[in-house]
């Protein structure tokens, strides 16, 4: 673990405002998270990286499984003007960083960002994703528990109470 703590450090140096290298007993993967999506969400249906599209928790939880180690970050205290402008900047450090971690030789790098994907105005579903690379699907949209697994790391996670408040956006990188 400890040789992997330069990623934390390079994800600072991106524009993360917290990143923490956690053991993947942090992650939780529940069944509940997905039917936030499905009930509760309008964006169930119209992104390839959400829901139905997305790994159903039982698939997640056998890939997390599979690893030992993930960088958990955060940028925090998002004014809702600037939220559209943080989820595609959110995106892009996440695909630089699984790529530089992926190309230093941890071949099953892989990331999840949070909240629906907005690389594209409209996203085609009913044909393949014309950004491969940078999109990934979010970590709920997956089954991931994120306020536990953030809250389990040691980092803070609230409920956003009021439309005009800020919020916090979270990504993860499994790694091994
Ligand atoms: S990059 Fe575009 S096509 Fe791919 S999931 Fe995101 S919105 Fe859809």
């Amino acid at each position: 673990m400890p040789g992997l703590r330069k990623y934390a450090k390079r994800a600072l140096s991106m524009g993360m405002t917290k990143a923490k290298i956690i053991s993947v007993d942090n992650i939780v993967v529940k069944n509940w998270v997905r039917i936030k999506c499905q009930y509760g969400c309008g964006g169930y249906g119209k992104r390839l990286t959400c829901p139905p599209y997305s790994p159903t928790p039982e698939y997640m939880q056998k890939m997390v499984n599979e690893y030992s180690t993930a960088l958990l970050m955060q940028i925090e205290d998002i004014p809702p003007a600037k939220e559209t402008r943080m989820s595609r900047k959110l995106k892009k450090i996440l695909a630089e960083l699984e790529r530089e971690i992926f190309l230093d030789g941890y071949y099953k790098a892989f990331g999840m960002a949070s909240g629906p994907c907005r690389l594209c105005r409209t996203c085609m579903t009913a044909k393949p994703c014309i950004h491969p690379y940078e999109a990934r699907p979010a970590m709920e949209a997956c089954g991931i528990d994120v306020y536990q697994t953030v809250r389990n790391s040691g980092l803070r996670l609230n409920v956003v109470k009021e439309e005009d408040s800020c919020c916090t956006y979270n990504a993860l990188i499994l790694i091994e």
